[in-house]
């Protein structure tokens, strides 16, 4: 089963993925974690990314498409994938098509989680992960059980990402009402697209996504 999560910055989409990924055995790829990993290893690709990311705007389209389209091509995606970060605009929706259609896969469900901007932003200045196995925490909503502790791997180092802060979130709201949210009726018209209702908690959340599925 292969699906797209879309929904703007802070909506959940990366820890639904992870979940789907333990209980179904998705591959997860996210156009956005693949990207912050080029910058880290300081790739050609991270340097030419790393300024845009931290304005909160999107890297040029051929970088995002060449990456799934490599990613596409590896093993690991063959039980099923969920994209998480791309399509980002109607350009990578349709390069996407391009790229199924020449490997005779398909989108099963576009889930559509869908979250108010306020919210978003208290959701995503108050979050970060451990540096060492990346569960993630939150200021206000989950916070370690013994504070700088990691409760995973107890680790004592904690991470923030750079565009976090909420004059870039505020940014990357706008790209994405203004780029992104145009594919709800791209995918709207193909008919695989299922509204989720992306406020409620992270285990209801899951089981809506579960209840889709389900009927996919
Ligand atoms: P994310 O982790 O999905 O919030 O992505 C973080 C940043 O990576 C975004 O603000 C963009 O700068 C960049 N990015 C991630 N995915 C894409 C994409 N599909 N197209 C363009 N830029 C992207």
């Amino acid at each position: 089963m292969n699906l797209i999560l879309l929904g703007p910055p802070g909506a959940g989409k990366g820890t639904q993925a992870k979940n789907l990924e333990e209980r179904r055995g998705l591959k997860q790829l996210s156009t956005g974690e693949m990207l912050r990993a080029a910058v880290a290893a300081g790739s050609e690709i991270g340097r030419k990314a790393k300024a845009i990311m931290d304005r909160g705007e999107l890297v040029s389209d051929d970088i995002v498409v060449s990456i799934i389209a490599d990613r596409l091509n590896q093993p690991d995606v063959a039980k099923g994938f969920i994209l998480d970060g791309f399509p980002r605009n109607t350009a990578q929706a349709e390069a996407l098509d391009r790229m199924l259609r020449s490997k005779n896969l398909k989108i099963d469900a576009v889930i559509e989680m869908k979250v108010n901007d306020e919210a978003l932003i208290e959701r995503i200045t108050g979050r970060y992960t451990c540096a060492k196995c990346g569960k993630g925490y939150h200021d206000r909503f989950e916070r370690p059980k013994q504070e700088g502790t990691c409760d995973v791997c107890g680790s004592h180092e904690f991470i923030r990402r750079p565009d976090d802060n909420e004059a870039t979130v505020r940014d990357r709201l706008e790209v994405y009402n203004r780029q992104t949210a145009p594919l709800i009726d791209y995918y709207g018209r193909k008919g695989n697209l299922r509204t989720i209702d992306g406020m409620a908690d992270i285990p209801d959340v899951r089981r809506q996504i579960e209840e889709v599925l389900d009927r996919a």
